[in-house]
């Protein structure tokens, strides 16, 4: 997110031959701190645009690297898939988002999962049976982040790990939806739930009526396909107004709540259950 950064992040700014320095010192690092304490994961609110309360949040992980202070994601995700350690990273994420949402009742947690971790296939529905089962968060309050593209890949063993997800008894997202490249057949064929309308299309709403003609279809095609559509990226009142009036189920952005720490969360949604 925007505004986050501290000023430690003006090397990425720096001329070539530091920039691949520092991107090797935080491939380094990665490596050596996968899992520990440097991670945290930030919790971020969907809202029902009927009711206007809380229905969900999307864990977000953040890094405290000790030399850079904290980074957001798209620093350090894409060295991690590049490497692989997206894997352990995200089974961390996964495992402590499960395990922080299990002592909410009712709220359901969606996790973002990388094409490299997607590609995985079996090992991935491992992780997601033993994140479950160790946290003892029910499956239909789990749901799984994934972004179209990677269907396009091996489009078979795609619709496999997916109808394995589901068999799982978890919820499937489409992320992003409307920036990738797959086509509406993988909205018909594929066991989704949800569409994540893409932030570049609400934040344009408001200049652009080609954005809300988009914004329009998708909702459409939602409601024709019975998916749940959410909106990303909603940071104004006239947005928020615009897309309810629209007929958009769930909102996220802003305009409601950033994305937040565990603790917070208490004050967002008060625990009405010890855990
Ligand atoms: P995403 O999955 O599309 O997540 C939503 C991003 O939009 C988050 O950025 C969130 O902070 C930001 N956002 C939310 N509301 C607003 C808004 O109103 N306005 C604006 N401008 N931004 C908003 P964040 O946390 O920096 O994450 C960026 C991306 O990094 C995520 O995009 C996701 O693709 C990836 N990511 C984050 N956590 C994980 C993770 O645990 N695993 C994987 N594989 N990817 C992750
Ligand atoms: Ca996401
Ligand atoms: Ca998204
Ligand atoms: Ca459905």
């Amino acid at each position: 997110a925007q505004g986050e950064e501290p000023p430690g992040i003006a090397f990425f700014s720096a001329d070539m031959t530091e920039q691949v320095q520092a991107k090797r010192t935080l491939e380094h690092d990665l490596r050596r701190t996968v899992g520990s304490e440097d991670f945290v994961v930030l919790y971020q609110p969907r809202f029902s645009a009927a009711t206007q309360e809380p229905v969900a949040v999307e864990a977000l992980v953040r890094w405290l690297h000790p030399g850079f202070g904290l980074l957001s994601p798209d620093r350090f995700i894409p060295l991690a898939e590049a490497s692989g350690l997206i894997v352990p990273l995200g089974e961390w994420v996964l495992r402590r988002a499960c395990a922080t949402i299990a002592k909410w009742p009712d709220l359901v947690v969606s996790v973002n999962v990388s094409p490299v971790q997607f590609r995985q296939g079996e090992q991935l529905l491992e992780t997601v049976r033993a994140a479950l089962k160790d946290s003892g968060l029910p499956p239909e309050r789990l749901e799984l982040e994934i972004t179209e593209n990677v269907l396009l890949e091996n489009t078979e063993k795609a619709l496999d790990v997916l109808v394995g997800i589901k068999t799982l008894g978890v919820r499937l997202a489409m992320d992003d939806f409307g920036t990738g490249y797959s086509s509406l057949n993988y909205l018909r064929n594929f066991p989704f739930d949800r569409i994540k309308i893409d932030r570049r299309f609400v934040g344009d709403l408001e200049q652009s009526r080609d954005a809300q003609g988009i914004v329009e279809a998708i909702i459409g095609l939602g409601r024709a396909l019975n998916l749940q559509v959410t909106a990303e990226g909603v940071e104004t009142a006239g947005q928020f107004a615009w897309l309810r009036k629209a007929g958009c189920e769930e909102l996220q952005g802003f305009h409601f709540a950033r994305p937040m720490s565990e603790a917070d969360l208490i004050a967002l949604k008060p625990r009405t259950r010890a855990g």
